[in-house]
């Protein structure tokens, strides 16, 4: 199956080649025909399932017929990383067509944005707030949208946006198209999508499972053994992009730093950066100018690095619905990926959650060669059945050779758990 089946205009599909999307994800699949077909659509997927491009696609397709220069499409979001990364597909797939986007989102200046909207667009991607203050302003009309997608609405409800969401709501069209995509489905998205969404189909995909392309496994630990775990689980993991997630913006600002003074090309990602400073660390990131990203969960939203090898919780997320969408950082789009979580004594909770909702036991390991100093992994988490516990294999260990001299140079990695051994 490949594009060709959705009859998208042809300069679409050349876009479409030109990314080198041969087949459709399993949304893709069922999303596509439905929203070009005009329903409403509920999808229930997360990130990493390629849901940005089944709601893109389709609008672009029905922009290409009807009036330039209207805003006929609006993307809500909840991060500007993710509305930025929304912008970037827009323009991507849409480089052939004539049709227009602009992101809107707050931390930089308004100038840009309102220039963008009185040159005329007919896709606007925003996070909530700054749309507001601009539709305040009188910059922009939405009197003529067709179609309205809510991104990730269930972490727009947690970031506190409702009223903002329903404040929008008030200045479009009652009839247009609604596209309605959360990872979750907790009682206030259900309530918010029934009274949006007219009689919409449902398309849903590996909600809640981590995508089948990530393995993962918790490293129990001491919480004062955490830092020299990390430290010697990265010395041992061969080159790749690794993407670490702490509780607090303070803590990876910290760890960042440690991890710098050990010559690792690493830089932070969190709430106190400044736009720019948050740019730089991305796209340092997606560059490879950094090997290691150390994100907080609400910053590293929305970042779309593809060939994340690894992902470290280095503090165990809150909720389930943070761990997997954690995870799905890596394994993204068929490529294999790792998720490694450090549990500490008081994680026990969490950890039963996780494994409740996901089904199914989460495999413990130990790294080798690393002291434990008499702490015992298998007694603080003993492994659930269902899954066997399996010591890491032993390897031999290679220094990380240090970079000062040459800093776009690699740290050198071993590779030595992958969940094949
Ligand atoms: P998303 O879930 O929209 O964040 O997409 C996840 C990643 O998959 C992004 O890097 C997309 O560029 C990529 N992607 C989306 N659709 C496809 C496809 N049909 N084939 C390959 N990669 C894709």
């Amino acid at each position: 199956m490949d594009f060709t089946q959705f009859s998208l205009d042809p300069r679409i599909n050349a876009a479409i080649k030109s990314v080198n999307y041969t087949t459709p994800t399993p949304i893709q699949q069922q999303a596509i025909p439905q929203i070009l077909a005009g329903h409403d659509v509920l999808g229930l997927a997360q990130t990493g399932t390629g849901k940005t491009a089944a709601f893109l696609l389709p609008i672009l397709q029905q922009l290409t017929k009807g009036p330039l220069r209207q805003v006929r499409a609006l993307i809500l979001a909840p991060t500007r990383e993710l509305a930025e990364q929304i912008y970037q597909s827009s323009i991507d797939l849409g480089r052939n067509t004539k049709i227009r986007s602009v992101a809107i989102y707050g931390g930089v200046g308004k100038k840009a944005q309102v220039d963008a909207l009185q040159r005329g667009v007919e896709i606007v991607i925003a996070c909530p707030g700054r749309l507001l203050d601009l539709l305040g302003e009188g910059h922009m009309d939405l009197s003529h949208l067709e179609v309205l997608v809510l991104d990730e609405a269930d972490r727009m409800c947690d970031m506190g946006f409702l009223p903002d969401i329903r404040r929008i709501l008030k200045h479009l069209p009652v009839r247009r198209q609604t596209l309605f995509f959360s990872a979750t489905m907790p009682e206030d998205i259900r309530k918010l999508a029934d009274s949006i969404l007219r009689d919409p189909v449902t398309v849903q995909i590996g909600i809640i499972a981590p995508a089948k392309t990530v393995s993962h496994a918790l490293f129990p630990v001491p919480d004062g053994l955490k830092k020299q775990l990390l430290m010697n689980m990265l010395s041992q993991l061969s080159a790749g992009r690794i993407l670490i997630f702490t509780r607090t913006k303070h803590r990876a600002r910290g760890l960042a730093r440690d991890l710098a003074k050990h010559n690792y090309r690493v830089a932070a990602l969190q709430g106190n950066m400044s736009q720019n400073q948050r740019e730089k660390s991305i796209n340092g990131f997606r560059d490879g100018k950094y090997d290691i990203l150390i994100a907080t969960d609400i910053a590293a939203r929305g970042i779309d690095v593809a060939e994340i090898s690894h992902v470290i919780n280095f503090d165990m997320p809150d909720t389930v619905d943070a761990y997997t969408h954690r995870i799905g950082r890596t394994g993204r789009a068929h490529q294999e990926g790792e998720a490694f979580t450090f549990a500490v004594a008081d994680d026990y909770d969490m950890v039963s959650k996780i494994e409740k909702t996901l089904g199914t036991p989460v495999e413990r390991r130990r790294l080798p060669d690393f002291d434990y100093g008499g702490f015992v992994p298998e007694s603080q988490f003993p492994q659930r059945r269902g899954n066997q516990s399996r010591p890491l294999p032993a390897h031999p260990r290679q220094k990380r050779k240090t970079t000062q001299a040459h800093p776009q140079a690699r740290p050198q990695r071993r590779k030595q758990f992958s969940s094949s051994n």
